[in-house]
């Protein structure tokens, strides 16, 4: 079997990531593997149970009754399986978005999660965006994006994303829970957000969508071709 692509986003919460991963997975054929929605998954699974997500000693003895599947359906959109229910629109809001911050930190989840992203990667060419893609999961990705912005821009971005979906958002809030979770996602100790040496910085700040998806289209033409 040829050697697959594999893209790497990595970034902060709001930078664009799933917008642009998505974008640019339709333009290519590319699979698009969004690792947050996994997390997510997690959070919401324990969220259920009601075990805390910095409760080490309740995710310990209920992991195991957890099973998380990724199903892409006939327009390539990734669906989040949890123990057999489709859970895709249940974990897109703020609060699990914080969960899933606090769960990811827990060393137990994220070697649970490690082959299964890794295995998307074995079978497709990817675009796969999270945190410590590029650093961990993939440290042999093609080509690895960095994609960053302002807090105060991703904090706006995010507020017309969830009122566009009907969701009560307030950007001072809004921006208070990026700040946090920027903070928590850089400073844990197992697979913190960072940038790698072979990471391509790309600041969205100043620009639109077409903008960014052109640019890392370049970036990635240079490597694997047009
Ligand atoms: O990207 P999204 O906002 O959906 O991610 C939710 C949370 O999942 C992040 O704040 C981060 O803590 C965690 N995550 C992670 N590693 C990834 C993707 C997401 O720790 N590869």
């Amino acid at each position: 079997m040829a050697k697959k692509i594999s893209i790497a986003i990595d970034g902060p919460a709001g930078a664009g990531k799933s917008t642009i991963a998505r974008r640019l997975a339709k333009e290519l054929g590319y699979h698009y593997v969004d690792t947050g929605a996994i997390y997510r998954t997690v959070a919401y699974f324990f969220d259920l149970w009601g075990v805390a997500p910095k409760d080490i000693d309740g995710i310990t003895r209920y992991i195991d009754e957890l099973t998380v599947g990724i199903e892409y359906d006939e327009e390539g959109v990734q669906h989040m399986i949890m123990n057999g229910m489709d859970v895709t629109d249940d974990i897109r809001t703020q609060e699990i978005g914080q969960k899933a911050s606090l769960v990811s930190a827990h060393a137990i989840v994220r070697e649970a999660l490690l082959d299964m992203q890794r295995d998307v990667a074995k079978n497709y060419d990817v675009i796969m965006d999270g945190r410590d893609i590029g650093t961990v999961v993939l440290p042999k990705a093609t080509v690895k994006i960095f994609l960053t912005a302002a807090p105060e821009v991703r904090a706006k971005r995010r507020t017309e994303e969830l009122k566009a979906k009907g969701q009560k958002a307030d950007y001072n809030k809004v921006l208070k829970e990026i700040q946090q979770r920027d903070y928590q996602d850089t400073h844990r100790e197992v697979a913190p957000l960072k940038m790698s040496r072979d990471s391509i910085k790309v600041d969205t700040s100043e620009l639109d969508i077409d903008g960014v998806v052109a640019a890392i289209r370049e970036i990635i033409a240079k490597k694997v071709g047009p």
